[in-house]
């Protein structure tokens, strides 16, 4: 069903592509080794973008949480993706390809190809690179960096963000190694507790949905939508002690240290 939606995604945004291509293309490349690392390297930076959105952006979590959800590490784990891709905007980060002079079908190619590559760092079985292959971990995504990345323990949390080039988190501060004294446990918490493909789909954008109804006020209205995950969990805990209190609860940072654990693991599936 995922395959057949992402199929249809596809063909809707190619000409979006198409558009910027041909209006608004800066650059015309020779198809040529030079044109594609320059595709390679642009899409992986812009993947980069896109993750580490998908993690501090409400409306874009919504549909990523679903391939956090997992509480195993494997290749199954690679499959899970939302059907909701599409809808939360993923296309949108690609457009800069077509601006630079990228065609729509190489646009789909790389982004596939990237994908791709990303299915085997979902693996417990591969060590860390060490040795005379220690350079691997410096440039490329390793298994090893996407258990950290899966990883709902407070060291590992939104950290590892990497596509293919390990060099972003490197750059943009964001990565931190795996270590061994502190296994990664993985999920997320506020747990679903359901076998239910579509209500593990759509389980945040419901939840979006009732906070942006109840939310008082344009500003939390929007936060509902666009905030870091962090503030759901912080507006739900409030409305909690609101219902359970006549004083009015405040935020703390033990309340988003406590989402920081409860964000993450949720099983479902
Ligand atoms: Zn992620
Ligand atoms: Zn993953």
């Amino acid at each position: 069903m995922q395959q057949a939606a992402d199929k249809l995604a596809w063909l809707a945004v190619i000409p979006v592509y198409a558009y910027f291509y041909d209006h608004y293309r800066v650059h015309t490349w020779h198809a040529d080794w030079l044109s594609f690392a320059v595709l390679f390297v642009a899409q992986d930076l812009l993947y980069y973008v896109f993750h580490r959105c998908s993690h501090r952006v409400r409306w874009l979590w919504a549909a990523h949480v679903v391939h956090h959800s997992s509480e195993r590490m494997d290749f199954s784990t690679a499959f899970r993706q939302s059907l909701m891709y599409p809808v939360a905007g993923m296309w949108v980060f690609w457009i800069p390809l077509a601006v630079l002079g990228f065609p729509p079908k190489q646009i789909v190619a790389i982004v596939l190809i990237n994908l791709g590559f990303q299915f085997f760092v979902h693996t417990q079985t591969v060590g860390r690179f060490s040795g005379k292959f220690g350079w691997i971990e410096y440039v490329f995504n390793t298994p090893s960096i996407h258990r950290v990345h899966h990883a709902r323990n407070d060291r590992y949390i939104d950290r590892n963000y990497a596509g293919v080039l390990v060099i972003w988190d490197r750059l943009f501060g964001s990565y931190v190694d795996e270590d061994p004294r502190e296994p990664p446990v993985y999920g997320i918490v506020e747990p679903l507790y359901t076998f239910n493909p579509l209500k593990a789909t759509f389980h945040e954008w419901a939840s979006m949905a009732r906070d942006v109804a109840s939310a008082r006020g344009m500003r939390d209205k929007l936060r509902a939508l666009f905030a870091p995950p962090a503030w759901a969990a912080d507006y739900h805990a409030r409305r909690m002690a609101g219902a359970t209190s006549a004083a009015p609860a405040r935020t703390t940072n033990n309340d988003m240290a406590a989402f920081s654990a409860r964000r993450r693991p949720q099983k479902i599936l």
